[in-house]
């Protein structure tokens, strides 16, 4: 054994250098707590730690709509969208990012991730998250560019999910921008 210092001395600054926590925009409006169960099975997302999607819709600074889905029943509702669909969609956000470059912003919630414009009326957000861990950036959209994305859906696929809306968020409004980017 070699009487080498230590390479790394003990810092009273860092004494966790990760502590993960759920930012407080992922937090459920509801229960003003991280999400800890999957909207459609049920699953415990925290514990143990698993892989999963926040949506949020808003109405100004209001939450209108929100959900938390693992990943084998995002998979589920993605099987459900025809394979149409998912191109179009697809190929609309490629086609609104090449436009655009990237943020000024950075990861800004208050702007769009798309068109970088302030977000004020209705819009929308999303991140992936695995337990406590944001895994993504935040994902916003405005309503200017979700509302042509919606229009890239077929008509089936606009069904099924409004199928998935009224079983599982029986007061949510009708009409309003509902998350696309699952
Ligand atoms: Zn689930
Ligand atoms: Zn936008």
């Amino acid at each position: 054994m070699s009487d080498e210092p230590t390479s790394e001395p003990e810092s009273p600054e860092e004494p966790i250098r990760f502590r993960p926590s759920v930012p407080a925009i992922l937090h459920s409006a509801y229960s003003n707590a991280p999400f800890d169960k999957c909207i459609d099975c049920g699953a415990s997302l925290l514990d143990p730690p698993r892989r999963y999607q926040v949506a949020k819709a808003f109405n100004g600074k209001e939450c209108i709509f929100e959900a938390a889905v693992c990943f084998q029943c995002g998979d589920g509702l993605k099987s459900e969208m025809s394979e149409e669909s998912l191109q179009n969609l697809s190929s609309y956000l490629r086609e609104l990012t090449s436009q655009r470059g990237p943020s000024p912003h950075g990861a800004s919630w208050q702007h769009c991730s798309f068109c970088h414009k302030e977000l004020e009326g209705s819009h929308q957000l999303m991140a992936v998250m695995y337990g406590p861990i944001q895994l993504t950036r935040p994902v916003t959209m405005c309503h200017g560019c979700a509302e042509p994305a919606e229009k890239r859906l077929s008509e089936k696929t606009r069904e099924g999910w409004q199928d998935f809306i009224d079983s599982n968020f029986p007061g949510v409004p009708a009409n309003f921008d509902l998350p696309v980017l699952f």
